[in-house]
């Protein structure tokens, strides 16, 4: 792979170089944040002691420089997806402040009484709640696409779920808990032959492959800057400007107004109409410095690496007598989770904690999926562009320690 160094790569990251419970890190919870690079920490060191300033507010030297910087975020988010404009690129929280300002912003303008959303079987509860809420609000109905046993989106129910009624479709890229990747671009064409918006939540996808939002066509793309090697607290709304322009906006406050008077406020144009109030500035400045990071890497040699690191520990974990893989996807992304029979999720990653090799265990914010299988939560090692086949051996040998201990 020509960019693809891995002793390099790991030795950006200065945290994989600590211990835990005086054991070398083996770090598989990337799922829920990946670790930072050096170019990123040295960002926010540089922003805090070089250019701390507000943006779009100052007319002095260093909030134009902050302002720029933060525009500068804007126009690389823009390129990274390949959107048309930098006004359609939203800075947000994250991916769950994305969601919410979709639901509650396009429910203002667009949902009424009866209206159906369409959600998967699969989504995290970022992508559940804040359209429960809303259905609540309007008395809109919930509809969800439902999955098979290896954790498959059923095309079928999905396409006679689309009807009139129909008034945004809502739908992960890839399943955080299953690591499934679905076909979303084929899901939304079927959703626009019945003139539907989609909105693709792509917080477990940003960081794993090329994303294009002209060629899927999405309408809303949403995703977290602490899942792709940068800093925590800032996020990203990508909306076609048809429909950013068509919602009202979030929240009220400095930044997204035109004109204030007591009598009546004319709301500023997009991207600002919807970023109220100083935004996390250090976040998103430094949010540019992990883009250029992946940029320089190349998120091809970023995928090819990561997926055969997958494919390496799913023989691995399928060859361990009583191991279950919940997820068996043909398509999948960087995810394995799994259970063991008589054994408890949380008792493994205990014991796997005491060896230094961090895993998640529980629900992972979709308690649906948990429902379906019928199981409390599952082990999960989900892993980033720094793993390498030694952090699954030592997963490997230290699941089989545990379960002669737990067994
Ligand atoms: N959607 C998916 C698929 C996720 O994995 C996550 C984070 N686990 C979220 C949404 C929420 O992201 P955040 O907590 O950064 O807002």
């Amino acid at each position: 792979m020509k960019n693809f160094d891995i002793d390099k790569v790991r030795a950006d990251f200065p945290l994989l170089k600590r211990e835990v419970n005086g054991k070398p890190l083996v770090y598989l919870d990337n799922g829920a944040t990946t670790q930072k690079p050096k170019v990123v920490i040295d960002a926010i060191t540089g922003y805090y002691t070089d250019i701390n300033s507000n943006v779009h507010r100052g007319v002095h030297y260093l909030s134009q420089i902050s302002t720029d910087a933060f525009e500068v975020t804007r126009r690389k988010l823009r390129d990274f997806i390949h959107a048309k404009e930098d006004y359609e690129i939203i800075i947000t929280k994250g991916t769950t402040d994305s969601i919410n300002l979709v639901a509650q912003c396009y429910g203002k303008a667009f949902i009424q009484e009866g209206d159906e959303i369409v959600i998967s079987a699969m989504e995290h509860h970022s992508n559940i709640v804040p359209w429960q809420m809303l259905c609540d609000e309007k008395g809109a109905v919930l509809r969800v696409i439902p999955m098979d046993k290896a954790g498959v989106l059923d095309q079928a129910v999905y396409a006679e779920l689309l009807s009139a009624k129909t008034k945004i479709v809502a739908i992960t890229y890839v399943s955080n808990a299953l690591g499934t990747i679905n076909p979303i671009k084929e899901m939304i064409q079927l959703a626009h032959q019945h003139g539907v918006p989609v909105l693709v939540d792509a917080a477990q996808a940003i960081q794993h492959m090329q994303l294009d939002v002209q060629d899927l066509d999405v309408d809303f793309l949403v995703f977290s800057g602490h899942k792709m090697y940068g800093p925590t607290g800032v996020g990203v709304l990508y909306g076609k400007e048809k429909w950013l322009n068509a919602m009202p906006p979030y929240q009220g406050g400095g930044d997204m107004i035109k004109d204030v008077t007591f009598a009546k406020t004319t709301y500023n144009e997009l991207p600002f109409k919807f970023e109220a109030g100083t935004p996390n500035i250090e976040a998103g400045i430094c949010l540019a410095a992990a883009i250029d990071y992946i940029n320089d890497i190349g998120l091809d040699e970023i995928k090819a690496h990561e997926d055969a690191l997958l494919a390496y520990a799913t023989e691995k974990l399928n060859a361990i007598q009583g191991v279950r893989v919940i997820g068996t996807a043909a398509q999948k992304s960087s995810v394995l989770s799994f259970v063991v029979d008589g054994v408890h999720p949380y008792d493994i990653g205990v014991l796997l904690d005491k060896l230094g090799i961090a895993v998640r265990t529980g629900h992972h914010c979709a308690q649906p999926i948990m429902d379906q299988f019928e199981i409390p939560g599952t082990v999960r090692a989900s892993l980033a562009m720094y793993n390498t086949k030694a952090d699954i051996d030592t997963f490997i040998a230290g699941l089989n320690r545990a379960l002669t201990m737990l067994l």
